[in-house]
């Protein structure tokens, strides 16, 4: 898949992404649903209004009626889809710097469309069928979506435990589309709630739509100063939730993982992680006798795993990445942001624990990131095979599922292009701090000489 990466269509908008290729991309998309309708939403970005007419248009010629949202989260805009039967697209960068956007595709299950379905509204771009003009479809508003989707998740979660748990939460929407959903549905769940960046806004004046660490510093240092039980960070469509600990420090997607999945996963179950997945899920994974299947990087993956492995039978009641996207397949293969959230308080609750005290035992592992940028393909093939050098000369296990993890006794480095920005990331991982520094560091290093 060319135009689809590992998370859909991602470029800068409205030049690279342009209106042309989403009008392209929705014409395809109608053609190949064959849908008499069609859910449309966007996250807050500033391109996300005129590319969603482009998107309305193509459906429309392409036959379909479309039914806009508006400004939805993603996981809004599955449960608008699995609700009405219909299939959906929303226009979003995720986690992307403002300036990008992009289109996923969801079918009328409500799950993201697998590989083999976005491969053949690939294939239709350039000879996608229109309607005749008596069979175009018509273009109708639809005001209450994030109200439905906030309802749903109450009656999906306990409300009387986390109400009695008496939480006082800080939510960082980060001028996303959970601006919408998220606040309200911490305070109907009996959530004492304190906010910030909550206004949606396309510009995102407060923070960058991506909830890593860095980004996220107003965030810890109002869950401290409002003395919080919590802080729960979104990205720009809400499919992803990072949290702060009651110091204020901010907690590891992977210790979270960890801690989420302990309390989910029983002896014969499968988690599905990607294969960045934490020594902390692994540990985890074996000592609930579970299995752990790995993934190349990116969400639709990670869906196409889990429809697999329970069309085999097997039972998949969690799974995810360390980045905050994870899904409880038993409440719908989507990662959702709030439920998550919703999900960690529940847990919270039942062992009367501070989250500090939850992820405790998954602490003991340090991560390193770095992103090393590449100006052109050239570059990018230097630094391909700059990997291949490292993994040749490497005294450990070597992975290549998507990209390459080198694993050792006392960690592991990977180091895989992006699927949506022109830079190769590395992660390492160790018990030792100055070890996992040294892996990651290594391998940038490599990466940065070329
Ligand atoms: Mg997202």
């Amino acid at each position: 898949m060319d135009l689809f990466g590992s998370s859909g269509v991602r470029g800068v908008a409205p030049g690279e992404l342009t209106p042309e290729l989403v009008l392209r991309v929705a014409r395809a998309t109608g053609t190949i649903f064959e849908a008499e309708r069609v859910a449309l939403g966007r996250d807050t970005r500033e391109t996300g209004r005129l590319l969603v007419g482009a998107a309305a248009s193509g459906l429309a010629a392409a036959g379909s009626d479309v039914d806009r949202l508006g400004v939805v989260p993603t996981p809004s805009l599955q449960a608008y889809c699995e609700r009405e039967s219909v299939p959906g697209v929303v226009i979003t960068a995720s986690h992307n710097p403002p300036e990008y956007n992009g289109v996923k595709l969801v079918a009328a299950d409500g799950v993201e469309l697998s590989n083999e379905r976005l491969e053949a509204v690939e294939s239709r771009l350039d000879d996608a069928g229109y309607a005749t003009w008596d069979r175009t479809g018509s273009i109708r508003s639809v005001e209450n979506a994030n109200r439905a989707y906030n309802r749903e998740l109450l009656a999906a979660l306990d409300r009387e435990a986390i109400a009695d748990a008496d939480l006082r939460v800080v939510i960082d929407p980060g001028h996303g589309a959970g601006a919408l959903t998220s606040p309200e549905l911490f305070r109907e769940l009996g959530v004492e709630v304190r906010t910030i960046h909550a206004q949606p806004d396309g510009h995102f004046p407060g923070r960058d739509p991506e909830p890593v660490a860095e980004n996220l510093t107003d965030l810890g240092r109002l869950v401290a100063a409002a003395d919080a039980d919590l802080g729960i960070a979104h990205d720009g469509d809400a499919d992803r939730a990072m949290f702060f600990d009651e110091t204020g420090a901010f907690v590891e997607g992977d210790a979270v993982l960890a801690a989420l999945a302990a309390a989910e996963l029983r002896a014969g179950d499968v988690a599905v992680s990607a294969v960045n997945a934490s020594q902390r899920l692994v540990d985890v994974v074996e000592a609930a006798d579970a299995e752990l299947r790995l993934t190349p990087i990116g969400s639709t993956y990670i869906t196409t795993a889990i429809r697999e492995l329970r069309a085999d039978g097997r039972s998949v009641p969690i799974a995810g990445e360390g980045n905050g996207g994870i899904l409880f397949p038993a409440y719908r293969i989507a990662r959702d942001g709030a439920y998550t959230a919703g999900r960690l308080c529940e847990l919270l609750a039942a062992r009367e624990a501070s989250l500090g005290e939850l992820i405790a035992p998954y602490d003991e592992y340090h991560n390193v990131r770095h992103n090393v940028a590449y100006d052109d393909s050239a570059e990018r093939a230097a630094m391909l095979e700059a990997i291949d050098a490292a993994a040749e000369v490497a005294d450990g296990t070597v992975d290549r599922t998507d990209g390459c993890r080198i694993g050792y006794d006392d960690g592991w480095v990977l180091a895989r292009p992006s699927g949506t920005e022109p830079l190769v990331r590395v992660y390492a991982e160790a018990r030792d701090p100055d070890r996992a520094a040294a892996l990651a560091a290594g391998m940038r290093d490599r990466l940065a000489a070329v």
